[in-house]
């Protein structure tokens, strides 16, 4: 395996920013696009409310290019990310309770599920 001695260099983290940087900005473009997003944070892709921050993400799978994982990360956020609920959307499909779905044990934050749970009650 080969190491790349400018690893964590402040030229790779300036990169690294300016990459993310330019991600947001195509992805807030491509909501634009959409007709913006709604008051709940959702824009409407292909006929589906899906939450912006994760809208390439979609894109991405229902353009039929998403991996395995991203296509269950996917069908997590559409079953269970509600706006209004205690949590962000990784939280609250961490906190899904339902066994019998065939992706529970395989959904995205299954493993690692020592954090503390947003159920308070
Ligand atoms: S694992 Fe939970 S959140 Fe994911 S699809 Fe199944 S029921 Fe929905």
């Amino acid at each position: 395996m080969s190491h790349n001695p400018n690893f964590g260099s402040p030229e790779m983290v300036a990169k690294a920013r300016e990459s993310a940087k330019r991600k947001l900005e195509e992805r807030d473009q491509f909501i634009a696009t959409l007709g913006g997003k709604d008051d709940r944070g959702f824009v409407r892709l292909q006929g589906v409310d899906v939450p912006f921050r994760y809208v390439m993400l979609f894109q991405k799978v229902f353009a039929g290019k998403g991996t395995p994982m991203e296509c269950i990360k996917v069908k997590c956020l559409d079953c269970i990310y509600d706006p209004l609920s205690p949590g962000d959307a990784m939280q609250q499909i961490r906190e899904c309770k339902a066994v019998t779905c065939g992706l529970h044990f395989i959904r995205p934050k299954t493993r690692g599920n020592n954090q503390k749970s947003i159920i308070t009650a």
